[in-house]
C-alpha cells in the first residue's frame, strides 16, 4: 500500500541509515531508511523536512523504506527567511498534535497552508491564520461569543490571558476581537484576511499557545 506523508524530521540511525519521522492522513510514522540495498537512488528526498512524499514501507515493528518518490518540495521556499521560520513554526506545530484527532483532515490543512506559505508573499500572515485556526485541535480554541468573565453576549474585546472575549463590563474595548474572529471563523484565500501588524499579532499568539497550550512558539524567548 503506498502511503503519503510531510517529512518532519529525520536523524542518523547506525552507520549508514536514518530514521525518518512523517506526518500522514493516519497520523504521525516513522521508517528507516537503509542507504544500502532496497533504494536505488539513495534517500535525499525522502530525509528533507518539509518535503511531501509517497512511499512504500515494510509491515515490520519497525518498518523500512522500500521505495518512494516526492510529491512535492519545499525547496522554493529556502531563500526566504521568513517563509523559513514560518515554516519551522509550522513543524513544531505538528510536533506537538495531539494523537487522538482527525488527522486526515489536519493533513489536508497542513498541506493547504504549506502550499499558501510557497505562493504568498506575507508568510507571517499565513503563519498567523494557520496558528488560530488550529488552535481547536488542541482542545484550547478561543471564546469568541460571549463573555469568558460574565456570558454576556455583548462582547467587545479579547484577552489573550484569559482566551476569550471581554464584555464593555469586564474590560476595555480593544481592535483584537475583531482580527481573531475573522481569523478563526472565515474560509476564503489569504489575501482576502485583513492585514494587521503581523509582529504584534504574532506575540499574541505565542502567548496564547504558551498559557492555553503549554506550548512554546517564540524562539527568541526560548526558556
Ligand atoms: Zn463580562
Amino acid at each position: 500500500m503506498k502511503n503519503i506523508g510531510i517529512v518532519i524530521n529525520s536523524i542518523d540511525y547506525k552507520e549508514s541509515s536514518k530514521i525518518v519521522y512523517l506526518y500522514t492522513p493516519l497520523g504521525r510514522d516513522s521508517v528507516k531508511a537503509s542507504g544500502g540495498k532496497g533504494i536505488k537512488k539513495g534517500y535525499l528526498g525522502f530525509t528533507t523536512t518539509g518535503n511531501v512524499v509517497s512511499y512504500v514501507r515494510s509491515d515490520a515493528k519497525f518498518p523500512s523504506l522500500i521505495e518512494y518518490s516526492i510529491i512535492d518540495s519545499i525547496f522554493d521556499i529556502t531563500n526566504d527567511i521568513n517563509k523559513l521560520n514560518s515554516f519551522g513554526i509550522i513543524i513544531k506545530i505538528i510536533n506537538s498534535l495531539p494523537d487522538d484527532i482527525n488527522h486526515e483532515r489536519t493533513y489536508n490543512y497542513i498541506i493547504k497552508v504549506l502550499n499558501d506559505l510557497k505562493i504568498s508573499n506575507n508568510p507571517k500572515k499565513v503563519l498567523s491564520i494557520f496558528l488560530i485556526k488550529i488552535l481547536y485541535t488542541f482542545g484550547v480554541a478561543p471564546n469568541l461569543k460571549t463573555c469568558v468573565t460574565c456570558n454576556n453576549e455583548n462582547i467587545n474585546s479579547f484577552s489573550i490571558n484569559l482566551g476569550g472575549a471581554l464584555c464593555k463590563n469586564c474590560g476595555p474595548k480593544n481592535d483584537k476581537l475583531n482580527i481573531w474572529n475573522e481569523y478563526y471563523y472565515d474560509k476564503k484565500s489569504i489575501d482576502e484576511y485583513q492585514d494587521v501588524d503581523f509582529d504584534n499579532l504574532l506575540k499574541d499568539i505565542y502567548k496564547y499557545y504558551s498559557i492555553h497550550a503549554n506550548i512554546n512558539l517564540d524562539f527568541n524567548n526560548q526558556k
